[in-house]
C-alpha cells in the first residue's frame, strides 16, 4: 500500500488548492474533472464511482454529513489513485489481498485529515469536540487518524 505517496499527493492538492479545514471535498471532485451525482437508493450503497462516466454517485439518502464526505472523498481516491486502470497491480505480492479499499480509506482519512494540519491543533490542545467541528468529520474519522498519526501521546486529557 502507498501510504507515503498518497499523504504526499492529498497534502500537495490542498496545497495547490488552497484549501484549509474543512476541506471541500464536492470542490475537489469537480475540479478533478468528475460529476457528483445524487440518487436516492435504498440500496446499502453510500457512493460509488464509474470511470466510464467519470462521475461520482452519492446516495442522497445518507444524510449523515460526516458520512457523506468521508465517501465522496473516498471514491475520489479511486479515482486519483487510477486504481481502474490497473486493478491486479494492487495486490500484495505475499497474501494476494487488494489493498484497494484501505488505500482509498487512507486517501479519504488523509485529506479530510491531513497530518500537518491535525497535529497542529492536537500541539495546541484544541479539544477533540471542535477538531471534529473545524475539519467536518465523524468521532470514529478523527480517532483513527490519531492513532495513524501517533497523536495520542499529545492529547490533554
Ligand atoms: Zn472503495
Amino acid at each position: 500500500m502507498r501510504t507515503a505517496y498518497i499523504r504526499r499527493i492529498t497534502k500537495d492538492l490542498i496545497k495547490k488548492n488552497n484549501y484549509s479545514p474543512p476541506i471541500p471535498v464536492d470542490d475537489l471532485v469537480f475540479k478533478s474533472g468528475l460529476e457528483l451525482r445524487e440518487v436516492s437508493s435504498e440500496m446499502d450503497i453510500d457512493a460509488k464511482f464509474d470511470p466510464q462516466k467519470m462521475r461520482i454517485t452519492v446516495n442522497r439518502l445518507e444524510t449523515n454529513l460526516f458520512r457523506r464526505r468521508f465517501s465522496v472523498a473516498h471514491e475520489l481516491g479511486h479515482f486519483i489513485l487510477q486504481h481502474h486502470i490497473n486493478p491486479w497491480e494492487y495486490e500484495d505480492r505475499d497474501t494476494g489481498k487488494s489493498f484497494i479499499e484501505p488505500e482509498a480509506d487512507e486517501f479519504a482519512g488523509s485529506l479530510l485529515l491531513p497530518e500537518h494540519l491535525l497535529s497542529e491543533q492536537i500541539k495546541k490542545g484544541t479539544p477533540l469536540k471542535d477538531i471534529q467541528k473545524m475539519f467536518q468529520v465523524s468521532n470514529q474519522a478523527l480517532w483513527v487518524r490519531i492513532e495513524i498519526y501517533k497523536l495520542t501521546n499529545f492529547l490533554r486529557v
